[in-house]
């Protein structure tokens, strides 16, 4: 009868593994569809800006003040980009460091390179 029960116990081991890949696998679907999102609104951001200098270049304005405004706009998308692929880095079982960007294993906790401390998993999953 052991031998039954350790079936029906690898059995549930097996398909609570599985249910926990495919979570992951569905969260770094979605995490890239938002990435690519990210990027196309960057792309966007940067046309803007082109054409809002171009404009102002050809109506001779003196005011540079907008260029600032994309900038600050391009470096918060740029920054949320950044976030949602280091996101995606950790599912997939890359474990950037958060200081020399160097890839580490899943569970160390250290960054191999530099030391620096890696974000714990709960963390960094509870985002
Ligand atoms: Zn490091």
């Amino acid at each position: 009868m052991s031998g039954l029960d350790d079936f029906f116990d690898k059995a549930k081991e097996v398909s609570q593994t599985a249910g926990r890949k495919t979570s992951e696998y569905i969260e770094v679907s979605k995490l890239k569809i938002k990435a690519s999102q990210l990027q196309t609104k960057i792309r966007q951001k940067y046309e803007d800006l082109g054409s809002s200098v171009y404009n102002a270049v050809k109506a001779k304005s003196e005011g540079t003040e907008f260029i600032l405004d994309y900038v600050d706009e391009i470096n918060s998308l740029k920054h949320e980009l950044r976030a949602i692929n280091e996101k995606i880095d950790f599912l997939l079982g890359r474990n950037i460091c958060p200081l020399c960007k160097s890839v580490n294993k899943k569970n160390v906790k250290f960054c191999s390179n530099c030391g620096a401390e890696l974000n714990p998993q709960d963390e960094v999953m509870g985002v």
